[in-house]
This record gives structure tokens, C-alpha cells and sequence, in this order.
């Protein structure tokens, strides 16, 4: 099942989302579900709390459907180590036109349990190592505009309030 991805704007997108406790069938399908609707979306990640769901779970492919290896899954992820710093431009889906530089570290490790709930780490670099950062900061409720500058993030706020009261959002 696709869902829709959930706008800026939304309140599930600003506040922390709930640990993931119980690791059973309707867990598997959601992630499943969620795989399909970042596909749909053309993303590389994908955050619960994007599809309306506010509970600890993510899913990445940064190589987009090129390698069934790449596919992975973070519930309860947790950032434990950085390190570097790497400029890229930043952006998130249901965002796209407001892309903007953002420096984040270039070297990241994440401790998170798999579908069965097993505890694992991994360390990603460049873009894996965004997608770790952007997709856990989801789950704090966290946005990546956030680590814009408080000018850039003003303006950006007001072209979607601009946007929103045109109904175009
Ligand atoms: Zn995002």
C-alpha cells in the first residue's frame, strides 16, 4: 500500500515519535509499506512520522531500487557517532523546491534494532551518511530546515504560509 506523504505543516512532523515495542507481521508490512511509498515518491528515505505515522521507523536506499542489499531499515535509530563535515544540497519530499546547502557531518554511525528487533550498528558516509542524520532527526521531530539559518528558514516558512493560504500547498 502507498501512502501519501504527509506536508510540512502537519503537526506529526514536529513532535518526537514513539518507541516501537512490538516486532510482528503488521511491523513487516508496514515497512513494506513504507519502502513502496518512498519509491512512489521518489526518495531515498523515509521517515514514519512522513506518512502520518509517529512511531521510530525508517527505511533508506540510497541506491534506489539499484541494490536489494542497500535496503535498510532503522527502528529506534540513534545517532552514536559523527564525524567531518560535508555540504550537500539539502532537501526532503514534499519540500522539493526549497533546497538549500546544508553542512552535516560526512561520517555517521547509528545503532538501531532490525524487523525482528535485533540490535545492529552501521556507519555511512556522504550520502549514506545524510540519509542517516535526515531520517533520524524525522523521528525527533526534527526538520531539516531547522539546520538552515534562522534568515533562510524565515523565508522559507513564509513562501509555504504564502503558498498555503493559495490552497497550493
Ligand atoms: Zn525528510
Amino acid at each position: 500500500m502507498i501512502y501519501p506523504i504527509v506536508k510540512y505543516g502537519n503537526p506529526v512532523l514536529e513532535k518526537p515519535s514513539e518507541t516501537v515495542t512490538v516486532f510482528d507481521d503488521e511491523l513487516q508490512k508496514l515497512i513494506e509499506d513504507m519502502f513502496e511509498s518512498m519509491y512512489a515518491a521518489h526518495g531515498v528515505g523515509l521517515a514514519a512520522p512522513q506518512i502520518g505515522i509517529g512511531r521510530r521507523i525508517a527505511v533508506i536506499d540510497i541506491t534506489f531500487k539499484e541494490d536489494p542489499k542497500a535496503k535498510l531499515v532503522l527502528i529506534i535509530p540513534e545517532i552514536i557517532h559523527t564525524e567531518g563535515k560535508h555540504t550537500l544540497s539539502g532537501g526532503c519530499l514534499r519540500v522539493p523546491d526549497f533546497r538549500e546547502n546544508v553542512t552535516r557531518p560526512d561520517r555517521v554511525t547509528v545503532r538501531a534494532q532490525d524487523v525482528q528487533g535485533k540490535v545492529f550498528e552501521k556507519t555511512g558516509e556522504e550520502l549514506l551518511a545524510r540519509a542517516l542524520l535526515h531520517e533520524t532527526d524525522h523521528l525527533n521531530g526534527k526538520l531539516y530546515i531547522s539546520h538552515l539559518s534562522a534568515l533562510k528558514r524565515d523565508l522559507m516558512k513564509r513562501k509555504i504560509r504564502k503558498l498555503m493560504k493559495a490552497g497550493e500547498w
